[in-house]
């Protein structure tokens, strides 16, 4: 039977980075294995993913947490080597409100600014001086991320933190968890579909929306569960310059990527005619 100290259940951008900085920063010293049952990450939110970063958020912890990936984003190439490369564009967000939702925007950027975070609360003039395609008729403010917030490319991501993880002394292997063992409240084996067992000290569930099944599997409720969500590709024949993700007051949004655009409608709104 295959034994490892721990066992991590997924291997995308979670999995992976659990099991990087159990080695690598943390340097744990026993065995680390990674249980992922589709090496291609074909159907894996974070490949899926529209990728970007972003410092605005409401909460004290949500920005922190944003601001680790940003300063691990300056550490690519001293962690991984001089050929490190997310492709990381820093093109920012641009969230817009009504006078609605202005009260929101504005609390939100109080508490990002009291965080240390580079946002810029816009009023409509200032918008369509900066950004003068944009319809700003029906807006009240925007907040732009001046800087600490873009794009980058999932799928690099991923193979730098994979591989890196694997240079620490990870073990990465294909499988599909079906159930596991326990005793005293302790994970004691990760039992794969193809009839394979391997015992272990620990568990990490990395399952991402299939956490709430892979839970299940010890008689714990876990209220997680995949939902569908969509990205449209737009062909666009004349790309707007500098344009930063866009957060519209319907909940749409839209990024730019060279010449297309991503737009991500929200689960019940229509889009608008913004841009
Ligand atoms: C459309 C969309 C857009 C998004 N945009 C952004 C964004 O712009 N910025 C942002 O920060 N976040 C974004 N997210 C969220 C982000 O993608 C996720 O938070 C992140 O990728 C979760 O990573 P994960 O490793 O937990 O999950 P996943 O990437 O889903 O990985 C889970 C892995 O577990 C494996 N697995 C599942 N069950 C088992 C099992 N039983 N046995 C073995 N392996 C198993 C799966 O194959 C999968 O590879 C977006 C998500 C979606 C869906």
């Amino acid at each position: 039977m295959k034994q490892a100290d721990i066992v991590i259940i997924g291997g995308a951008i979670m999995g992976a980075s659990v099991a990087y900085f159990l080695k690598k920063d943390l340097g744990f010293e026993g065995s680390v294995i990674v249980v992922e049952q589709d090496p291609s990450y074909a159907n894996s939110s974070t490949t899926l993913s529209a990728a970007s970063i972003r410092q605005q958020f409401s909460t004290p912890e949500n920005i922190s947490l944003s601001q680790f990936g940003l300063q691990f984003f300056g550490e690519l190439k001293d962690r991984f080597g001089e050929d490190a490369d997310i492709a990381y564009h820093e093109g920012g967000y641009l969230i817009l409100a009504s006078e609605a939702g202005l009260p929101i925007l504005q609390n939100n950027h109080k508490t990002q600014v009291e965080c240390g975070a580079d946002v810029d609360l816009m009023t409509p003039g200032e918008m369509k001086k900066t950004f003068p395609w944009l319809n700003v008729d029906d807006l009240a403010a925007g907040a732009y991320g001046r800087s600490g917030e873009g794009w980058f490319d999932a799928h690099m991501f991923l193979d730098l933190v994979r591989k890196g993880a694997i240079a620490a002394g990870a073990h990465f292997t294909k499988g599909t968890v079906v159930g596991m063992d326990q005793l005293g409240g302790k994970v004691t084996a990760v039992k794969l579909a193809d009839g394979e067992t391997i015992a272990c000290g620990a568990a990490v569930n990395c399952a991402g929306a299939n956490a709430g099944k892979v839970a299940a599997m010890l008689g714990i409720d876990l209220p997680i569960e995949p939902r569908k969500r969509t990205i449209f590709v737009i062909d666009n024949k004349k790309p707007h310059p500098n344009m930063p993700l866009i957060t519209d007051t319907s909940g749409v949004y839209i990024r730019p990527e060279g010449d297309v655009y991503n737009l991500r409608l929200p689960s019940t709104g229509r889009p608008g005619s913004r841009l």
